[in-house]
């Protein structure tokens, strides 16, 4: 059973090509966004502790993310698709040993690239669903009816994070403490360059491809 890592800017479609790839291939998707957002809508102590960091753009410790992700793998069966983690070198290592002891391994990393224009238009656009997290955009991937999801028939809104200034933060974030992972997994042969550019349908051929 595979398991796959997505990574990429913020806004470049990791979600969406999760999403796609979860259905395909039969893999669970686990988001560490989604794990802590739920964690701060739902007002936990540690909800609490990390709703200002993300609000602002900022990452999240790995201790706290380690916890989360570890708790919500142990609840999964067969492949994972991993989805905006990991996002420092330290977390690669920690999943690295993490798969170890449950006699996992990364099959590939997707690398999602796209120009930082654009990235902005799509993050700016993008509208979640507060019931079960799918995503869309405005004006790239509408729902049928406008303000609800397709899937679950949730309320569509704007994430607080996706505004054009803490998308500046995620943007530092990214480049300083996530890209350094480019090197780790190509060191490995496991990156998959994959661009970003075109439709959400054209993007999943050329990662299908790849993988
Ligand atoms: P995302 O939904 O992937 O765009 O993540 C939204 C926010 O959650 C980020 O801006 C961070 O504040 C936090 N976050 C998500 N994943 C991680 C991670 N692997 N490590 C640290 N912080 C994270």
């Amino acid at each position: 059973m595979k398991n796959l890592l997505i990574f990429g800017a913020p806004g470049v479609g990791k979600g969406t090509q999760s999403a796609f790839l979860a259905e395909k291939f039969s893999l669970s998707q686990l988001s560490t966004g989604d794990l802590l957002r739920r964690e701060i809508a739902a007002a936990t102590p540690l909800g609490k502790r990390i709703a200002d960091l993300v609000a602002g753009g900022k990452l999240v410790s790995d201790e706290i993310v380690m916890k989360l992700l570890a708790a919500a793998m142990a609840k999964t069966e067969g492949g994972l698709i991993l989805d905006g983690f990991p996002r420092t070198v330290n977390q690669a290592e920690q999943l690295d040993d993490l798969f170890a002891t449950l006699g996992k391994k990364s099959a590939a990393v997707i690398y999602l690239k796209l120009d930082e224009s654009a990235l902005l238009e799509r993050v700016v656009g993008r509208l979640s669903c507060g019931g079960c997290g799918a995503v869309y955009h405005r004006k790239f991937m509408p729902p049928r009816v406008a303000g609800k999801c397709d899937d679950c028939g949730g309320e569509l809104g704007h994430r607080p994070d996706d505004n054009p200034i803490t998308v500046k933060t995620r943007l530092a974030e990214y480049r300083q403490k996530t890209m350094p992972l480019l090197e780790f997994y190509r060191n490995k042969g496991l990156l998959k360059e994959i661009d970003g550019d075109g439709t959400a349908a054209e993007v999943s051929a050329r990662i299908v491809a790849s993988i």
